[in-house]
């Protein structure tokens, strides 16, 4: 469960750039948060401050019944490391490495014991699907199957929070499908999404939409 209350964020400059202007928000378990907005509005600062990369000039922000913006640096990246995944338009995928190593290599520089880190990366592959891909190069794969083997990375660590920016960017109508029906077996399996999308497809699937203006957040 996601509160935001009142957050703020303001980049140093003259002027202060103000990216997030007192957001308030509530997500709760299993939702599905398509975010939409001109580009520049602030979703990705958003994003980042919802996935503890940034914190918030002020206001705060309540993850799993945790205070998160007080926290020192290293409990941050802890919760971020076991609680949250990212996935990116691009799927940052390592060319020489096997889909399998490619997931594996999520957990190289975690807490994760080295032990089991096969297994955990093979049942993470299993739940996006690709049992049959893991000793593939990436560049053997389809765009849709490169962003699921991305997913499955993110999944590493088991998080409960998944934050996607602009995760179908790259795709084709056929795999912003198989990707978006990815999402539903996650929720179902009790995983909070928050997207950021400018595609239609993408957030009319999605249980709510909420729009960014000038870094003020509004329901739709
Ligand atoms: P897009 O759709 O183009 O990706 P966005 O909605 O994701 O845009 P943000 O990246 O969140 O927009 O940026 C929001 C505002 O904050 C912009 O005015 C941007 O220039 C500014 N901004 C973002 N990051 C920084 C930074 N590190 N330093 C200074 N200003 C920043
Ligand atoms: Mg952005």
């Amino acid at each position: 469960v996601i509160v935001l209350d009142e957050l703020t964020k303001e980049f140093p400059a003259d002027p202060p750039v103000r990216a997030l202007s007192a957001v308030s928000l509530r997500v709760e378990k299993s939702d599905y948060v398509a975010v939409v907005g001109p580009s520049g509005s602030g979703k990705s600062t958003l994003l980042n401050t919802l996935g503890l990369l940034d914190r918030p000039t002020s206001g705060g922000y309540r993850l799993d019944g945790i205070e998160t913006v007080s926290l020192k640096d290293g409990a941050r990246t802890t919760i971020r490391g076991s609680r949250i995944g990212f996935v990116f338009q691009s799927f940052h995928l390592l060319p020489h490495r096997s889909v399998l190593e490619n997931v594996m290599l999520a957990e190289v520089y975690g807490p994760a014991p080295r032990a089991g880190r096969r297994e955990r990366a093979t049942r993470a592959l299993e739940r996006v699907r690709l049992s049959h891909r893991l000793d593939f190069p990436p560049g053997s794969l389809s765009g849709g199957e490169r962003q699921r083997a991305a997913i499955a990375r993110a999944l590493m660590g088991d998080p409960s929070l998944l934050l996607c920016d602009e995760p179908t960017g790259n795709l084709d109508s056929r795999n912003t499908e198989a990707v978006l029906d990815l999402f539903d077996d996650l929720r179902a399996q009790g995983m909070t999404i928050v997207v950021i999308t400018h595609e239609t497809d993408v957030s009319d699937r999605a249980g709510r939409r909420v729009r960014i203006t000038d870094g003020v957040l509004t329901e739709e």
